[in-house]
Parts: C-alpha cells; structure tokens; sequence
C-alpha cells in the first residue's frame, strides 16, 4: 500500500482543514489534518497499527485514487492511461485551415495583412474541399466516432466562406448518413462574423464561435488592426451582440506586457453587454513572440527549424490561438503557454465577473496525445495538432495518401512523443503530460521535452482548493 504520486494537498487553515486531490483520479475531498498524516504513515510503511477508524477512512481513500497497491500498478495505469486517451475513439476531431489570409494585421502573427502576405497566403479551393470531405468520410468509417467535431480556422476562416460552407454542408451529410453528430466551432477574429453566416451554419451543427479580444477597446485597436490601422473593437462587438443569441460565445485574447493590465475593463466591459450571458467562457493567453524582448514569465517564442537554425518561418500566431483539447465549446487549446503571475490574475479577474474559465489545472493532455484529432492545412497537408501547422516540414501526412520520406519521418516523431516519461514524480502529469510540444520545439528545439509550468498550476490549484471549500 502506497500513497499515490499524484495527490496534490492544499492546507486550508481557515478552516482548519486540507484540500485532498489526485490528479488522476480527478478526486477532490476536503478532509481534517489527520488525514494527510495518515497519509504520510503509509509512506512510512505503516500497516500494523491502524484502528478500525483509520481504515474504514484508509478504505475511501484507496476508492479514490489517494491510495494505491504500488508504485509500479500506479505507472502502469498511467501508460494505460495515455494509451486510452491516444486510441480513445468517442470523438472524432478535425481542424481545418481553410485559408492562410487573413484581413487583420497583428503586429505578432505571421499570418495577416502584412506587406504582400495575403497575395502568396494559401487558400483552400472547392476541389479541395471536396478532397478533404472525402478523407474525413473515410476517417469516420474507420474510427466511427460517437461525435464529430469540426472546427473552421485559419488564417481567417470567414475569408473562405465558399469552403467553410461546403466542408459543413457536406461533413454533416457524411455524418448523418452514419448517425453520426457533427457539431461545428469556428476561430475567427469576428469582424466577418454575421447573423447570415450564423444562419447558414447552424443547421449543420454549429456549436460555438470563439472570437479574439486583445484587450480593452483601445488596446484591442492597438493589438488587433486592420492594415490601414483603423480599428476593429466596435465591429466585433456589434457582431457579437447580433449573434449572441443564436450561438454560444468564447472569448479567448492574446496579451503581452503592455496589454495584460487592460483586460479587467475589457471584463467590465463584456459583463455589461447585452450578450454577457451568451459568452460560455473565455480564455486568455501570453502572446508568443520570437523577439529577445519577451517579458520574464511569458514563452518566449524562438524559432527553430528542424536543423536548430533560426526558422524564417516561425510557428508564432497559430499555436495561441487554436490547438489543444479542444473538447469544450468554442474549441481552441487551453494549454500552450502561460505567463504564470499574469494568467493566475487574469484568471481570478474573469471569475469575478461571472464568466467560467479553465481552472488551470485540468490542462491536458492536449489533442497531440490522440490519434484521432487531425489538423489539415489549405493544401491538404496534415498536422498533428494546429501549433506546428506554420511549419509545413513537420506535415505528417496528406489527405491524398501519398507517402513522402520526411512526412513519414515526422509522423514517427509524433507518434513517440512522451515528454511527460522525462517528468519524473511530479503530481501533475496526469493533467498536463509534460505540457506543450510547440513550446518545446520552439523554445529548445526538442518537441519532446517537458514544457513545464508547474508553478502556474500549483498557484492555480490554490485557487481551485479555496473554490472548492467555498462551495461546500
Ligand atoms: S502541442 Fe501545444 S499547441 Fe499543440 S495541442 Fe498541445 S498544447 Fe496545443
Ligand atoms: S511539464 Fe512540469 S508540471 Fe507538467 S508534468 Fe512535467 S514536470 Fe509536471
């Protein structure tokens, strides 16, 4: 008998009490001090001495995950684990940039209305289209999901309209004909994003559009142009306000040190629109930037290619904005990068308003880890997940099934990714697997090292006790 590696404690002492979770097990208990010291007995390789109380008590917490046989049952139950999640087959998801263009200039993303970008940016054609429906058919009878989910993104998706509405028209029939439900998220940065293309996707299972906000209204305009660098805050906010009621709403922004300081009166802001009750979450992240003058705490983004030199390339703009578990509505990852201090106020600044926000602690594993999550560019090329689709050398395959050496080659790299097998003991592996690989392979040039922010999500497990004893 043995404590299990993946409790996380909290003292309360308030309350006089403990916080108990297992990151595992997903278990959360609130329990009086002598619990822990139980606890700390078993790691001792206490068995003799325990009174009938303590092992009733001993009892609930081995049903719990808190206690485990050993050591050894508990790492394989966690290789069982990630396998699970990599084969699991409930949900099929696919990610499909239908262009590369966007109408915004965004001082830090690639993509965008920068110089003659959007002349040379890909974008996907009807014929193409049609390629990809035709592999996602043939992907739905092989995994033949419960669910399908498909999320629209780019670039800026709206700019591709004909394509967005072909893939939705036609994936939905696919499904239907399978009994298959098919729900739809878009990433936009909602200056496209009108009631008639609300309409026209709704009835083929359009379940949620997450829009971009950097800020409040005058550090948005800042953050987030057009390339005339006239404004786009008031659009998107009217956009909103039409569409709020036919379609759930998240709200994810981007933030650097100059910007991070404005989201509470974007906060007040958003708490007081008309459409506040249709935004379902929101969700902020550090900025990703290849520069050296990244402020301390936030990832800095340094390009590497495959070779360790310097990308001209870099994978910035698209990791922060789509990617990861994605299960929730809105889709979009919640788990490549943090600035730890800032995303623990932004997330206690959002809680005040009412608005629901990952809790930082459940964070992964993200959609790399599952076999049945694809991303697919303009051109047909496949990724593992959205952050690496700025770099087509590491494309893992083609919808058209040609068999390429270095996609071959890439795809035997992401398939033994592991970063979390180089973790060790830490509590967190279970909700985080070691973290993003975009990060990684861009910060250290090594996509299966550990990206670790464990600080971030001890501070958020704090934050999650204290919630959690307010509850009860
Ligand atoms: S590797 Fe990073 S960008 Fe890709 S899904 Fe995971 S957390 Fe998101
Ligand atoms: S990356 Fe850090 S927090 Fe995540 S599992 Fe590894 S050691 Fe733990």
């Amino acid at each position: 008998m043995q404590p299990s590696m993946f409790n996380v404690q909290v003292p309360l002492p308030e309350r006089n009490e403990v916080f108990l979770m297992n990151t595992f097990s997903d278990a959360q208990l609130l329990v009086s001090a002598d619990v822990p010291a139980l606890l700390e007995r078993v790691a001792a390789g206490g068995g003799d001495d325990f009174n009938d109380e303590e092992r009733e008590t001993l009892r609930t917490l081995a049903e719990n995950g808190f206690v485990v046989t050993s050591r050894d049952a508990e790492r394989r139950g966690l290789e069982e684990f990630f396998r699970s999640v990599r084969e699991d087959r409930d949900q099929l998801k696919v990610t499909v940039l239908t262009t590369l263009q966007c109408n915004f200039a965004c001082d830090y993303c690639f993509q965008g209305d920068h110089g003659d970008y959007n002349l040379f940016a890909q974008k996907m054609t009807l014929d193409q289209a049609a390629q990809v429906v035709a592999w996602i058919e043939a992907r739905l009878d092989v995994v033949r999901p419960q669910r399908f989910t498909l999320t629209l993104f780019g670039g800026e998706p709206l700019l591709n309209l004909p394509a967005a509405y072909y893939l939705a028209e036609q994936c939905f029939r696919a499904c239907e004909a399978r009994g298959i439900e098919q729900a739809i998220t878009i990433i936009t940065n909602g200056l496209l994003l009108t009631e008639e293309v609300v309409d026209r996707l709704l009835p083929f299972g359009l379940a949620g559009v997450k829009i971009t906000l950097d800020g409040d209204r005058d550090t948005h305009n800042r953050m987030r142009p057009l390339r005339g660098k006239q404004g786009t805050f008031d659009r998107i906010i009217e956009n909103m306000r039409r569409v709020g009621p036919k379609v759930p709403l998240v709200v994810g922004g981007n933030f650097d040190e100059t910007s991070a300081d404005s989201y509470p009166a974007l906060l007040d802001f958003l708490r007081e629109q008309s459409f506040a009750d249709d935004i379902v979450k929101v969700n902020f992240k550090p900025i990703i930037k290849s520069t050296q003058s990244t402020p301390p705490g936030v990832i800095r983004l340094t390009p590497v290619a495959a070779d360790g030199r310097p990308n001209p390339n870099p994978l910035n703009g698209t990791c922060m904005t789509s990617a990861g578990a994605g299960t929730s509505i809105g889709g979009g990852c919640d788990s490549c990068g943090f600035a730890d201090e800032k995303m623990t106020f932004l997330r206690a600044e959002t809680r005040k308003r009412g608005f629901y926000t990952p809790d930082g602690v459940h964070m992964g594993p993200c959609e790399l880890h599952s076999r049945h999550a694809y991303t697919i560019g303009p051109d047909g090329s496949l990724y593992s997940c959205p952050g690496f689709t700025g770099e087509p050398s590491l494309s893992v395959g083609h919808i058209d099934g040609r068999h390429e050496g270095w996609r071959a080659a890439a795809a035997g790299r992401f398939d033994a990714l592991a970063p979390y097998d180089k973790c060790g003991d830490c509590h967190f592996i279970p909700v985080c697997a070691g973290g993003c690989s975009v990060a990684s392979h861009t910060e250290l040039g090594d996509m299966n090292a550990p990206s670790c922010h464990k600080a971030s999500m001890e501070a958020a497990l704090v934050v999650l006790a204290h919630s959690a004893a307010a509850a009860c």
